[in-house]
């Protein structure tokens, strides 16, 4: 079986790239060529879904006891990453000439002594109780911080040039606490927020660090549910416990980054006599000004501080072009899952098999042929397997911050994360992609290996700012992640859709996503052979890929030019 897949990628490539070929005599400029060299196709075929299937079982084995950052088993994962690498005789680019970067975290868990309250001008205050009222925690990894400050509505707290929208005003908001709507300005128009789509000014991090960076000490997310696209309990339930943050590294921080129900946020804008449906009408116009409420924010935040650490795993194959090799293709694949709860009953071991051991059994495989091909590409090619995503893309980002090679020489990055063992695809999903200046040749290939390009169904949910590459989009470093879509050989589309459905409900973060011998790996081999293609052709052209003009990304990317020389 697994010849004969080999045989029919082999045959499928020929004839499309003779296709290609042969449409570009009738001179279609657009069109891309996506020719690989001899050497290149041959690595290609080597790619092995049985080999995946093999690291795919070891990494959700109960004994790696769902690879929990900073646990055992998630210790145990990267060590088995490096151990590859290794053997695969690439370069280690970690720290001190090692495979493993170190990447300092701090948990931060609210403790019950915290109290928050909100204080009238006639010094009548409301206590808010955590997690029916509001959720908050303290960015700043203290035990303790006092915060008695003004409350400012900034409608948004968006500042965003390029669509000509500032909440702000100027104004100074140092010290304060800022009351804001999560999401962004509706519209249907692309040239304004991506229309429908959601942009990063639209995430509730985004509303974090913008606050943070106008040296607010404090922000206060106004949950809505048809706002947010998530009922409370989602932000309840993420909002509990421990929170893991990057150790501080000089950036501004939030004494308190909070959420508030709606009906608070209705309660205290009412007792300073405003009207919280006005004051939401209020944010859709450009004219906007920031409002003071006549209401303080009062919060003791207690938190007790963990540090601890864990590692991401690099590795590099030099490029052959004396010039081009100090330049890369780099891949990502996060090995970190949620760990064992060893006070729950029954099994408490999330496994995490399709989250994310498939991701890192397709980025080894890659390694390998890589790294055994007899000629190398032109540019360097980084590996990247990357901790604590689930804690909130905590490695990659750690990663963008500290790259081996500096983020304005890395041409792009393809992340895998999640990537369904359930047979032959016959979609791509490569959402995000179509922003960078590499997009002619990713459509050029999908038509090579006869997939076809699955748009992003639910572009308003923001999915693109939810997966480790993004942490590199944000250094400005062109980047997507590649996964299948929900039609695949010998069945109808609505199998695929049933697949997802059901896997989303059962088995996604829950210990039942686990390995079983059944699991059908050829749509991963063949999602690593796509990658593949792709990271080759990059690693070959002359030029850098970019964003396209206008794209959010595309200042990061100018200033990681600076900083590459
Ligand atoms: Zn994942």
């Amino acid at each position: 079986m697994r010849n004969g897949s080999v045989v029919f990628v082999l045959v499928l490539l020929i004839s499309s790239v003779a296709a290609a070929q042969g449409s570009h005599k009738q001179s279609r400029p657009s069109s891309a060529s996506v020719r690989l060299p001899g050497a290149a196709f041959t690595s290609m075929q080597k790619i092995d879904p049985e080999r995946i299937r093999a690291h795919v079982r070891f990494l959700s084995h109960d004994l790696l006891e769902g690879r929990g950052t900073g646990q055992r088993g998630g210790d145990i994962a990267a060590e088995y990453i490096a151990t590859q690498f290794a053997l695969y005789g690439l370069r280690p680019v970690g720290d001190d000439g090692t495979y493993w970067q170190k990447v300092p975290m701090v948990g931060v868990t609210p403790q019950p002594e915290t109290t928050f309250s909100l204080a009238g001008a006639r010094g009548d205050a409301r206590n808010l109780t955590p997690l029916d009222d509001y959720v908050a925690y303290d960015q700043t990894q203290q035990p303790q911080s006092e915060v008695e400050a003004e409350i400012v509505y900034v409608g948004y707290g968006i500042e965003a040039p390029e669509y000509k929208w500032d909440d702000y005003k100027g104004t100074d908001v140092r010290g304060k606490v800022l009351l804001m709507l999560v999401n962004e300005p509706p519209s249907d128009d692309v040239a304004f927020f991506k229309g429908k789509a959601l942009t990063y000014y639209g995430r509730w991090t985004y509303k974090y660090e913008e606050a943070a960076r106008k040296g607010a000490v404090g922000a206060i997310l106004i949950h809505q549910t048809e706002m947010a696209s998530y009922p409370w309990e989602v932000v309840r339930n993420s909002n509990s416990g421990e929170k893991a943050y990057l150790k501080l590294d000089g950036s501004p921080k939030l004494k308190v980054a909070s959420w508030i129900q709606f009906g608070v946020a209705k309660q205290m804008a009412a007792s300073g006599g405003m009207d919280i449906d006005k004051m939401m009408a209020d944010a859709h116009s450009r004219d906007f000004h920031p409002v003071t409420l006549p209401v303080k924010l009062k919060a003791h935040m207690v938190s007790k501080i963990r540090p601890f650490e864990s590692n991401n795993v690099l590795a590099m194959l030099p490029g052959s072009d004396p010039k081009l090799k100090s330049e890369a293709v780099l891949y990502t694949a996060h090995y970190d899952h949620l760990g064992i709860r060893p006070d729950m009953p029954g099994d408490n071991i999330y496994n995490g098999a399709n989250d994310n051991a498939t991701g890192c059994g397709i980025l080894l495989e890659l390694a390998r042929v890589y790294s055994e091909a007899v000629q190398r590409p032109r540019r360097s090619i980084v590996f990247a397997s990357v901790t604590a995503e689930e804690q909130g893309l905590l490695g990659s980002e750690y990663l963008g911050k500290h790259p081996p090679v500096p983020a304005g020489k890395i041409t792009l990055d393809l992340n895998y994360d999640d990537v369904p063992p359930l047979g032959s695809p016959e979609e791509v999903e490569v959402s995000g992609a179509e922003r960078t200046t590499f997009y002619p040749e990713i459509e050029a290939m999908a038509k090579t290996f006869r997939l076809t390009i699955r748009p992003d169904s639910r572009p308003e949910a923001g999915h693109y700012y939810r997966s480790d590459h993004f942490s590199l989009a944000r250094v400005g470093i062109p980047s997507f992640s590649i996964n299948e879509g929900t039609k695949y050989k010998g069945h109808d589309a609505a199998w695929g859709i049933q697949q997802a459905e059901e896997y989303t409900s059962k088995h996604y973060h829950q210990p039942s996503d686990e390995y079983h011998p059944s699991m059908d790996f050829t749509g991963d081999a063949a999602m690593a052979r796509f990658g593949f293609a792709l990271g080759w052709e990059a690693a070959s052209q002359t030029k850098l890929v970019g964003w396209q003009k206008g794209d959010e990304f595309e200042a990061a990317r100018v200033k990681s030019f600076a900083g590459a020389d």
